[in-house]
């Protein structure tokens, strides 16, 4: 996301905070602090803030009750992404934004059972801070204590009841997308949760208008769109899990050499309509040279500048017979334009973003059935370091 800078670690763990968080946080303390009487009315718990009723109190109360909120938070993420991690997801980072939290995975595709236990995870870390007021059974540390404590307590039911909802992208969502994920093709459950998900999030919209409480139809909005988002993200995958990389790249590329002057790219590209080349020294591939590379080059220094020093080295590669989604996820994972296509270590082709995007619109008018499902084959895994050498 943008907008974001890091805080610190936690089991290595990248935590990250968006700024719209920043803006929300003391607003969030002062909202607590000037209703602080009001959360009386609160229904299941009884909590008396009267203690707190003054204006030390409510800024005490505030504070306290804000940053717990969103440490309580934090540790929900946290839940998810060590136990991503426990069932090898990648964990690429947590944000903390002005609408909870965000922990950014990788990869987690396919797996119902893996998605169904990282997604439980984060409710049960909630329900479990739900459960701190336990403690006060051992003794009364006294009103400034356990009013928070409780508080807190409170909020991370919520919290945990909240995003048990099934809707789509929430943690109730998806552990309903891999419950029916496991009875039926991946993509179509996607399709069948965000549905679920955009009819739970306009309920709670118009819910929210009824009642006048335009946080909820924030919420809802928000809901709305991270459904629309993944079913269309699931179309996408579904799609180019039929093909594979060697039907969709292009295995007519030219090769430019290492010591060519990047003025002569310019033609090369306006001539092939390609912007990127693999660098090829004997059949060796070197590097890859893309437009923006060339771009990164004032027009006056292009005929002295040569490829082999703005080409970028570090070459990723996938097997010709992987399925074109796993190039796709390569592709946003490593956040590059195109891949090195290869075959027992032979470059084949490129495979490129454009290519990828190209071939799901033509797939999408083909009905799945007359495409059927991909035999899996086993992919040879190639070290891209053996290409740079
Ligand atoms: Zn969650």
């Amino acid at each position: 996301m943008k907008g974001e800078f890091q805080i610190g670690h936690i089991a290595r763990i990248p935590i990250k905070i968006h700024w719209t968080l920043v803006l929300f946080l003391p607003i969030l303390a002062w909202l607590i602090a000037v209703q602080l009487e009001h959360v009386s009315d609160l229904p299941f718990v009884n909590m008396d803030p009267t203690p707190l009723l003054t204006e030390y109190g409510r800024i005490y109360a505030g504070i306290v009750v804000a940053v717990g909120l969103f440490v309580s938070v934090l540790l929900h993420e946290l839940g998810h992404a060590l136990v991503a991690r426990r069932e090898n997801i990648g964990v690429e980072q947590i944000t903390l934004w002005i609408f909870g939290g965000l922990a950014m995975l990788e990869g987690i595709r396919n797996e119902p059972r893996s998605e169904a236990k990282v997604a439980a995870a984060g409710p049960a870390v909630s329900l479990a801070l739900g459960a701190m007021p336990v403690v006060f059974l051992l003794g009364d540390p006294g009103p400034w204590v356990t009013f928070p404590v409780i508080y807190l307590a409170y909020l991370n039911v919520v919290l945990a009841v909240f995003n048990m909802l099934p809707a789509f992208p929430l943690d109730g969502g998806r552990l309903l997308r891999a419950f029916l994920a496991m009875r039926m093709p991946f993509g179509q459950a996607t399709d069948v949760a965000a549905n679920v998900g955009k009819g739970a999030a306009v309920l709670m919209g118009l819910g929210g208008l009824l009642f006048g409480n335009l946080w909820i139809v924030f919420i809802a909005l928000f809901v709305y769109m991270g459904a629309s988002q993944e079913a269309q993200g699931a179309r996408l995958f579904d799609a180019l899990d039929r093909v594979r990389v060697q039907e969709i790249m292009d295995d007519d590329i030219p090769g430019v050499e290492p010591g060519a002057f990047v003025e002569e790219l310019v033609p090369l590209m306006l001539r092939t309509g390609r912007t990127g080349f693999p660098v090829l020294d004997g059949d060796r591939v070197v590097g890859v040279v893309t437009l923006s590379d060339v771009q990164e080059v004032p027009e006056s220094r292009r005929s002295l500048v040569r490829v082999d020093d703005l080409m970028s080295r570090d070459l990723v590669t996938i097997d010709a017979a992987a399925k074109a989604s796993e190039a796709l996820q390569m592709m946003q994972e490593e956040e590059i334009g195109r891949l090195l296509v290869t075959r027992q270590g032979r470059l084949e082709g490129v495979v490129t973003r454009q290519g990828v995007m190209h071939a799901f619109n033509i797939l999408q008018t083909i009905p799945r059935s007359e495409l059927g499902e991909l035999e899996e084959e086993r992919v040879v895994d190639l070290d891209a370091s053996e290409w740079a050498r």
